[in-house]
């Protein structure tokens, strides 16, 4: 493992970077969004403590539109968490997105982007970021990775309605 890129700083997003009370990726670069690491430094929260703040020597804090390394660049979706990030990857032309957290129910998440979610912090914030983000991959063509989608995991956005639509990977090839 040579990059450890965190997109929040929920405990299922970060459980990994420690075992045994060291670093599980020892020789791995650390990235991370200034905003979000900022924002849980200054919480009491118990699993950042143990499983981020003892890495912070070793991070890098990036903001949106920073290059995390050639073809990799942050994109802030802020709301979520406080400073939650995507991160657009570029390779031959072509690009696949990492969403984090951003929208966390393929259909509902998609459909009603402005609906409010339980496990967002800051609900206005994300609903923004879900419109910015889902507008974007749709009008761009862009296909997208999402921790909570459904297999195969990778996927399309299509506008519909109000809202929008999630379209499988599998599905796009099936269609040649
Ligand atoms: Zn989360």
């Amino acid at each position: 493992m040579t990059h450890v890129v965190i997109t929040h700083m929920h405990g299922d997003h970060i459980g990994g970077l420690m075992t045994d009370g060291a670093p599980t990726f020892a020789n791995a670069a650390y990235i991370t969004g200034q905003v979000e690491f900022d924002a849980w430094a200054a919480r009491d929260d118990e699993r950042f403590e143990s499983n981020v703040r003892p890495l912070a020597e070793k991070m890098r804090f990036i903001g949106d539109q920073d290059a995390v390394t050639s073809g990799v660049t942050g994109m802030a979706a802020f709301g979520h968490t406080p400073g939650h990030m995507g991160y657009m990857l570029e390779s031959d032309g072509q690009q696949l997105m990492l969403v984090g957290d951003l929208a966390n129910h393929y259909v509902w998440s998609l459909a009603h982007p402005d609906w409010e979610v339980r496990f967002d912090m800051d609900k206005a914030g994300a609903a923004a970021a879900r419109r910015k983000v889902l507008g974007m991959l749709a009008a761009d063509g862009v296909p997208f990775v999402g921790y909570h989608m459904p297999f195969p995991g990778v996927g399309y956005v299509e506008t519909r309605g109000e809202g929008f639509h999630y379209v499988p990977h599998s599905y796009q090839l099936l269609m040649g």
